[in-house]
Parts: structure tokens; sequence; C-alpha cells
């Protein structure tokens, strides 16, 4: 756990408290990991070289590594011990304090996992995290956008019948371009209807629409990425006045888009633009990141002193689906906690105010 005095901005935006909403659970599993449960399991890698285990260079050589990673993951202790690492990592290395996760039920299902194994590992891992670090964390099971809808309205039956108190929503990820999000329609409709909270990824690697059909007809209440809505200013505008969260993250969109300059990324137009952005890590071990290095490399590439960093961890808090007590408690401890830090930062030399 990172303690003592901060001594520079790079550390304050590492310590800083957060809250991360847009993360995949199968994107938290340390290479390491990874390679011990691929030889417990049988499964042959692309490379000995654990170093290796996660070299790509586009959004499809990610689905693969993806897949890879996924189909190691098999038995209820493998679930739950990476969701443990996972949040151990986000605790550690970046001052993680709430994060609701992905989880592909799919990806796992159709390998003949059960739902059951999948949901009860996770939730013990999430469980022992919660005891050891004190950080929180509810579940969002995304649908896979290569699925069928018909799979996916299964997927949505399955989750709501073996559903943990910390499975609280559904999400959509995968290459978006050729599958628009309207397909999905009635596995959105019957999740809404099963009491789950929704969310989509959007105009990630596809139009500006995207993001209004996910608003309209799929009832998303946040949406995740959201880069190409800056294509349309009437739906820029439109999301502005109506406080829509976008759940942004650096790294693997500048990876993986081609924006490696972070000063140039749309993150920080849709922020000056007025739309209400949170900050996270998306698949962090495969893109060689972590919660708190994403804040420390984002905030300095768009100019964000301390005011701007309060504004985004607290704009975390007010997307997060917590209940009103809840987030109101969360958010006086991460307040009071950037006020100590607050006071530290402004106590070094030449450091932003
Ligand atoms: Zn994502």
């Amino acid at each position: 756990m990172i303690t003592g005095p901060i001594t520079s901005f790079d550390q304050y935006l590492r310590r800083v408290p957060k809250v991360e909403l847009h993360c995949h659970f199968e994107g938290t599993v340390r290479a390491s990991t990874f390679a011990e449960l691929a030889r417990k399991h049988g499964t042959r890698l692309p490379t000995e070289d654990v170093g290796r285990l996660y070299d790509y260079g586009t959004i499809y050589q990610f689905l693969e590594i993806f897949a890879l990673v996924s189909s190691t993951l098999i038995d209820r202790e493998d679930f739950a011990r990476t969701a443990y690492e996972s949040l151990a990592d986000g605790a550690e290395l970046g001052n993680l304090r709430y994060r609701e996760m992905f989880f592909n039920p799919t990806l796992h299902t159709r390998r003949g996992v059960p739902m059951a194994t999948c949901v009860e590992g996770l939730v013990e891992g999430i469980r022992a995290a919660e005891a050891d670090y004190g950080v929180q964390c509810r579940l969002i099971a995304d649908i896979y956008r290569q699925d069928d809808p018909q799979t996916a309205l299964a997927m949505v039956d399955e989750v709501l019948a073996c559903r943990a108190p910390e499975v609280i929503g559904l999400g959509m990820d995968g290459a978006e371009a050729p599958d628009p999000p309207e397909k999905f329609k009635d596995a959105f409709a019957r999740a809404r209807r099963g009491g789950l909270r929704l969310t989509s990824h959007a105009a990630e690697d596809g139009p500006a629409a995207n993001v209004l059909t996910c608003l309209d007809e799929l009832g998303c209440e946040r949406v995740d990425h959201g880069y190409h809505v800056l294509a349309s200013p009437a739906a820029v505008a439109r999301c502005r006045d109506e406080g829509v969260f976008f759940t942004c993250c650096p790294t693997s969109t500048s990876v993986v888009y081609g924006w490696p300059e972070l000063s140039a990324h749309p993150i920080r137009a849709m922020v000056e633009a007025g739309l209400r952005v949170t900050l996270n890590s998306d698949d962090p071990t495969m893109f060689a990141t972590d919660i708190g290095e994403e804040y420390a490399r984002m905030c300095p590439a768009m100019g964000a002193g301390p005011q701007e960093v309060r504004r985004l961890v607290l704009t975390g808090v007010e997307a997060a689906w917590l209940g009103g007590p809840e987030r109101a408690a969360l958010r006086a401890e991460l307040e009071a906690e950037l006020d100590r830090l607050d006071e530290q930062l402004a106590g070094l030399p030449g450091a932003p105010a």
C-alpha cells in the first residue's frame, strides 16, 4: 500500500482516492497468474515469455488474447483468485476505493463453466479484497457484441437467476463497428425489468449515433468510452445538457485507436466541451497500466491541476450506481482524503495549483 507524504505531483495523482467504473475483470488478470492458470489447465500459450503474453496491436488481436485469458478461468477458485488480485492491484497501485467491474459471462458459459461458478468465484474474491484492502466492488455483466441476440437474452436470464447482491448492472462490449447497439434492444429491456442498471460501450470505434441509440433505445444511464460523440455537435450538446456520464480510458484507447499523444486524446476535448468524464483503466494488465498510472499519464497531458483532478474523482462518485447514503458516505470519505492530499501538494515547491 502506498503511504507516507507525497513528494511530487505524479505521486499525488497515484495517491488520490479513486472510483473506477470501466474495468473488465478478464483484462485485469496478471500475466504471471495467466501463465500459472494456463499451466494448471493445460492451455497452450503463444509464447513462453510472460513479459510478452500481452503483446498485440489491434482491437481484434486484443480480443483474441482476451478470449485466451478467459479460457484459463475454469474453477471457482480461479475466479476468486483473479478477482482478489485485480482489486489488490487497484488498491495498492492507485488507491482504488470503489469499482464497478465488467465481466463477460458468455466467454465462460460457452466453454461449459456454469454461471454460478463464475459469479460465486468473483464474489468470493471481491469480499476477500474488501476485507483486506477496504476496496468495494460491484459487478456488471457484459453482453459480448459478437454474440447473437438470443445468446445475450439467455445470458441476462441466467444472470438474473443466480444474482448475488454484488451484481448490479448490464453492459456491452466487444468490437462495436460490426455489431450496432440496437441488435441487443431486447436483452437490455429484459435486464431493466429485472432491476439491473444499464450502460454500454458506444462511439468507441462506431459513430456518434450509437451514443443516442444507447440512451434512447437501450435505456443506458452511462456511456463507456464515447469519444466519437465529438463528431456530432448536436449529440455533444444533448449529452452535456442531460449530464450523461462517460467512462473514458486513456491508455487502452491510445494504443488501440492510435492516439499516442494523450494531450491530443479526445478525452481532453470531451472535458473541454463540458461533458461529465471519469478516468478508468479498462484492461489494465493487458495494457501495462493501472488506475494510478491512468491519472498520472492523463492529468498532466490535459493540463489538469488539483481542482480538475478532484472533479474527475467526484464525477466517478456521482456516476456510480450507489444508493443515496452509500454515495454520501463515499463522497465524504474521498473529499476528506482529497483535502489532506491537496494540503500536502500545496506545500511542494512548483506543484500545480
Ligand atoms: Zn472497455
